[in-house]
């Protein structure tokens, strides 16, 4: 087992995987830019290196600079949390010629899923279902023009290395598809330094679903069920859930199982999860995470599974030593992401916590780097909180939520709580009822209820 692992991340997702190490009795190293020198993961971890300035780009992104304090300290892994440099292929490399272990999976498999066109390759011909789409990348207009005729409008024309909801764009029918041809290759050029793109039909009310698994290095693989992810805003989450309320234990079994012979086929290693629209009893693959999601504790929560721990293990070599059968599930689960941003325009909000009290009691978890004084950097992602909640059922975890976010203060800065207290009354929700775009729905229509 390792004996010190280097956490190349900040904030909540830092302290998550710090304590895990914790309890395996494995010391750990916070990196932090000058931004971060009073936070959180940098109190609790056993050292920490500052790496650079506030701009990601100079320091949480800063290959040198990490691998650097990797050596100082001699720590022998990196755990990459998500985010930041998770899934990048180039510094897998780097991480892997320094002779250090990186906790994820291989190189060559981080390359392909950063590949969304190589990524839908690889798993269609395992047997996993894809969502109608080109036959490859989508060189010129001419070429989208004769894709989406054949897959039928309306069509997204998608970037082959896009991530976090951005580099899409919708194409209604045949002549708003060459702007959005080039709209979507001069962003996606612009944010992701690839412009090649892809197109797939536009499914007008599916559901998200991913199922997460885990696959260790001597050939053993186990799914730990699925995560419903369908409350979105502008294709980011909001909200996920555990189980889906609306998916049988038929449909479940059957996604899960073609999902783990893909993986073992394609001999992957570690955490990952296979994202999929769910529409009219059909699933259809999107693209796969080969790392940590945000979203994981609600899993935990209902499988009582530490999936931090998980990881470390494998990657020290350990085999996963339980099968399928071994893994049960156990209630509901429903995880809030809470941002410094104002609840209405979603403005970033970044401020002085002048007071901090998080819910508490049985079955409420809260992730968070937060503490009474702390000031919040501008120059992260907005995510200053995550609440989970565990019940019996859906019925108990909804209401054990609402008594949750009432609780919950975070003064001194707008927060999002208040829309999620908002999407938790609301009558549609707390029946299931919802797709990618009720949300969106939800918070432009006068009553408060998302009616299409
Ligand atoms: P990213 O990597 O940027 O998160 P994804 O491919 O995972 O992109 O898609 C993110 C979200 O965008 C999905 O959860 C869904 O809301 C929406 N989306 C993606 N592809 C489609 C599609 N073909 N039809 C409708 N919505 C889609």
């Amino acid at each position: 087992m390792f004996e010190k692992v280097l956490i190349a991340n900040r904030g909540e997702i830092a302290l998550r995987v710090h304590r895990a190490c914790r309890e395996m009795g494995i010391r750990t190293v916070a990196v932090h830019s000058t931004a971060d020198s009073d936070a959180m993961h940098v109190r609790l971890a056993d050292e920490s290196v500052c790496i650079g300035p506030p701009p990601a780009r100079d320091s949480y992104l800063n290959v040198p600079s990490i691998i650097a304090a990797v050596e100082v300290t001699g720590a022998d892994a990196i755990h990459p949390g998500y985010g930041f440099l998770s899934e990048n292929a180039d510094f897998a490399r780097i991480v892997a010629a320094h002779g250090i272990t990186l906790i994820g999976p291989e190189v060559r498999h981080i390359e392909m899923m950063g590949d969304k066109v190589a990524a839908r390759e690889a798993l269609g011909r395992l047997g996993v279902p894809l969502v109608p789409g080109s036959d490859g990348p989508v060189p010129d207009a001419a070429a989208a023009r004769a894709a989406a005729a054949e897959i039928g409008y309306p069509v997204l024309v998608k970037a082959a290395s896009g991530g976090g909801g951005r580099g899409m764009k919708l194409a209604e029918q045949a002549e708003g598809l060459d702007e959005a041809f080039a709209t979507a290759r001069r962003e996606a050029g612009e944010a992701f330094d690839d412009d090649t793109v892809y197109l797939e039909k536009y499914l007008e009310a599916p559901r998200h679903i991913e199922i997460q698994i885990m696959a260790d290095s001597h050939g053993a693989v186990v799914h730990f069920g699925e995560r419903d992810c369908s409350i979105q805003r502008r294709h980011q989450k909001l909200i996920e859930e555990s189980p889906s309320p609306i998916l049988s234990a038929e449909s479940r079994e059957d996604i899960a199982a073609r999902a783990l012979a893909a993986i073992k086929r394609l001999g992957y290693r570690g955490a990952g999860t296979l994202e999929f629209l769910y529409q009219d009893g059909a699933f259809y693959f999107i693209e796969m995470n080969t790392r940590l999601q945000v979203e994981h504790p609600v899993t935990e929560m209902i499988t009582g599974i530490d999936l931090v721990r998980e990881q470390i293990r494998i990657a020290a070599g350990a085999p996963l030593g339980y099968g399928q059968s071994d893994i049960r599930f156990h209630g509901h689960a429903i995880e809030c992401r809470v941002c410094a941003e104002s609840p209405e325009t979603f403005r970033p909000s970044p401020g002085t916590v002048t007071d901090y009290h998080p819910p508490g009691g049985l079955g409420v978890r809260v992730d968070s780097a937060l503490y009474s004084g702390y000031t919040v950097p501008p120059y992260y992602d907005s995510m200053v909180a995550k609440l989970i909640v565990h019940g019996a059922n859906r019925e108990e975890c909804l209401m054990r939520l609402r008594r949750s976010l009432e609780e919950f203060v975070i003064d001194g800065m707008e927060t999002t709580l208040a829309l999620h207290r908002r999407v938790t009354d609301d009558s549609e929700f707390a029946e299931g009822r919802y797709d990618i775009h009720w949300l969106e729905r939800m918070m432009t229509a006068p009553n408060g209820e998302a009616r299409p």
